[in-house]
C-alpha cells in the first residue's frame, strides 16, 4: 500500500510542479493537504512515514476516532524509560474540513490545526467561547468557507457576506482567521470550476488588501482530487486531495 500511495503523492507532486510554472507560482507556495475520509488507520500511518503530515478529515466522530488511534502508534513508538528516549515520530497535522455542528466543537478544539469550513457567526462565537473554557494556550485557526459556486450548495456563505462576517469574527479573541475556503461545483465544465475558483482568489485578494483579517490572513484552501490543476492556476495555497492520493 505504502508504494502505491507514494506513488500517487509523486504524480500529484508532479502534476502540482507543471501547473505551478503555468502561472508562474513557486511549489512552496503549494500545500498538499490529504483527505483521509475513506481510508483506515493504516493508510494514515503510511502518509506519515512518507513525511505527508497534513491529513484532514471532514466529520467530527471519524477525526476523533481516527486521531486517537495514531497518537496510541505514537505512544507506542517511544522507547522505555529505562533505554535513552527517543525523539517522539512527527504527529500530523489535523484539518477538519467538512461540516461543522456546534455541539461537537468541543472535542476536537484542543489538537485540530485548522478548522477550513467555518461558515456562520454562531459556529465561530461557539468555538471562541469553548476555547476559552478548555484554556487553550493558542488562537483557533480558521478558514471562512465561501460558495463561490453558481450552483447551490448547502454550505459556505456568499461572496457579498464574508467581509461583514470577517469583520464581525476578527473581533472574537480566541481564534484566527488565516483564509479562505471553497469547494468547485461538481460539473465537468472547467470554465464553471476556473469561474469559482477566480472569484474566491479575487474575493481574498480584495480582503488582504482592506486588512479584513490580520497578517496570517494568507490561506486559499481550494482544489480536490478533479480539479486541483485549476486551483493551482487560480492561486490555491492548500489542496485537499482524498481519491487522487489512494486509488
Ligand atoms: C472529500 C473532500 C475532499 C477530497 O475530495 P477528493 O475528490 O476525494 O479528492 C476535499 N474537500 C472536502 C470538503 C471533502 O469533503
Amino acid at each position: 500500500m505504502i508504494e502505491r500511495i507514494s506513488e500517487n503523492i509523486k504524480r500529484i507532486q508532479g502534476t502540482i510542479g507543471e501547473a505551478c510554472v503555468r502561472s508562474n507560482r513557486s511549489t512552496d507556495d503549494v500545500l498538499l493537504v490529504a483527505v483521509t475520509k475513506s481510508v483506515e488507520v493504516d493508510a494514515i500511518q503510511a502518509l506519515l512515514k512518507l513525511g505527508q503530515l497534513d491529513v484532514a478529515e471532514s466529520r467530527v466522530q471519524e477525526l476523533s476516532d481516527k486521531y486517537e488511534a495514531i497518537e496510541a502508534t505514537l505512544d507506542r513508538r517511544i522507547a522505555p524509560p529505562s533505554l535513552t528516549p527517543r525523539p517522539k515520530p512527527p504527529a500530523p497535522n489535523w484539518h477538519m474540513i467538512g461540516h461543522l455542528q456546534r455541539n461537537k466543537v468541543k472535542p476536537i478544539l484542543p489538537y485540530v490545526h485548522m478548522i477550513h469550513s467555518m461558515d456562520s457567526l454562531r459556529l465561530a462565537e461557539e468555538i471562541n467561547t469553548t476555547a476559552a473554557r478548555l484554556g487553550l494556550d493558542h488562537k483557533v485557526k480558521i478558514l471562512l468557507q465561501v460558495n463561490a459556486g453558481q450552483e447551490k450548495q448547502k454550505y459556505g456563505l456568499a461572496v457579498g457576506a464574508m467581509i461583514p462576517l470577517a469583520e464581525q469574527v476578527a473581533t472574537l479573541p480566541n481564534l484566527e482567521i488565516v483564509g479562505l475556503m471553497t469547494m468547485a461545483p461538481l460539473t465537468e465544465d472547467q470554465k464553471k470550476i476556473r469561474f469559482c475558483f477566480e472569484r474566491c482568489r479575487e474575493l481574498f485578494e480584495e480582503m488582504q488588501g482592506e486588512r479584513v483579517a490580520g497578517p496570517a490572513f494568507k490561506h486559499l484552501s481550494m482544489g480536490m482530487s478533479q480539479d486541483y490543476e485549476i486551483a493551482v492556476e487560480c492561486g490555491a495555497t492548500m489542496l485537499r486531495i482524498g481519491t487522487a492520493l489512494f486509488a
